[in-house]
């Protein structure tokens, strides 16, 4: 077995659950049970794993920011592992992912987040080898990964890029915008170009004020009252999810209700309802009327990842001038900016 030490962090999701009749349920105790009896458990590839259960287990349904501060502390509380894992339910992994990746400054360690479409326990069971894959890249000796990374289905992404894609393919996530940080076939290939450099400083978890924030999907038709009800007060910050490169309505009385919330303090980021592809507020009279009532382009932000960097931002207390401006930054490699040095749009 590799010397390294990974600390898993089991927060519940199918990963765990056991069937009883036609439905899964959480069962404490179970995973580990299953786990001691996997043989490749002690191959050489294998970190020697510590695993924590949440009390109780979760259906990541259930899971709230509150959450991702625990899983945060936990992390920042057991410095002496060389990686981690987190183990996590599908339905929401990418949020947990993205908010982490946000929450842990100063990271400098593989933190795998993990799960599977179908329980451990089953014959036909992804979990294995999204399992596998996850010790084998946080308990690596020699590549470390000072990044939030979502291992699923053979693809490492980075978590602040990948969306559930799947509600039942085992090939559940995608990371539309971002290349892929490494790909399992034969072996288990990283893409070092693509990993980010830790940042400098101690790994550090910002203590988090609680936090109003909401995403409304745009869809034909929606009235300005929908918008207005939304914003209200104590609402801090909205991600809108709007049509194609950013484009909404033209009824003045959608521009009218954000125009009256930005001027409020609140922040609106627009994010495309497009699974592929950046937002331009510039490019249509629909796009740019959402601009000129003060709303800001998310790029191509996947809402998971503006909607948790929002929380974040907020929840440390900032001002809606420095959110704003914080939004429109690439902080951990969550956004592809238009004057991104890797690109030239002709
Ligand atoms: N409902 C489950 C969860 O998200 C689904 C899963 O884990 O795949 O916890």
């Amino acid at each position: 077995m590799s010397s390294k030490r990974v600390y898993v962090a089991y927060t519940g999701g199918t990963i765990g659950m056991r069937r009883k009749g036609s439905v899964y349920e959480p069962v404490p105790g179970y995973l580990d049970e299953l786990l001691s009896r996997m043989p490749e458990m002690v191959a050489e590839t294998i970190p020697e794993i510590e695993v924590a259960e949440s009390v109780p287990l979760l259906d990541s349904s259930d899971i709230t920011p509150s959450d991702w501060e625990r899983i945060a502390r936990d992390i920042l509380d057991h410095q002496d592992y060389d990686g981690f894992v987190v183990l996590h339910g599908t339905d929401t992994m990418a949020y947990t992912a993205s908010a982490l990746s946000f929450m842990l400054e100063g990271l400098s360690r593989p933190v795998i987040v993990t799960g599977s479409q179908i329980p451990l326990s089953e014959p036909r069971s992804d979990a294995r080898d999204n399992l596998i894959d996850a010790l084998t890249i946080a308990g690596h000796p020699e590549v470390v990964i000072p990044e939030v990374a979502l291992l699923f289905n053979g693809l490492l992404l980075r978590g602040n890029r990948a969306t559930k894609t799947s509600a039942d393919g085992l090939d559940a996530f995608e990371s539309p915008n971002y290349r892929p940080l490494g790909r399992g076939g034969i072996h288990l290939t990283l893409y070092k170009n693509r990993i980010r450099n830790r940042l400098p400083g101690e790994l550090r978890v910002a203590k988090l004020d609680t936090v109003h924030v909401a995403a409304l999907r745009l869809f034909p038709g929606i009235e300005p009252r929908v918008l207005t009800e939304v914003l209200r007060e104590p609402m801090q910050g909205i991600v809108l999810e709007a049509f194609g490169v950013g484009n909404a309505p033209t009824h003045p009385g959608i521009a009218a209700a954000i125009r009256e919330a930005t001027a409020r303090g609140v922040v609106v980021v627009v994010c495309t309802q497009c699974l592929r592809g950046s937002v331009n507020l510039g490019a249509y009279v629909a796009g740019s009327a959402l601009a000129d009532a003060g709303a800001i382009a998310g790029h191509d932000m996947t809402v998971e990842a503006a909607m948790t960097k929002m929380y974040w931002l907020f929840g440390q207390g900032l001002a809606p001038d420095v959110v704003k401006q914080e939004m429109e930054r690439d902080l951990r490699g969550e956004i592809t900016l238009p004057d991104d040095p890797q690109r030239a749009i002709l």
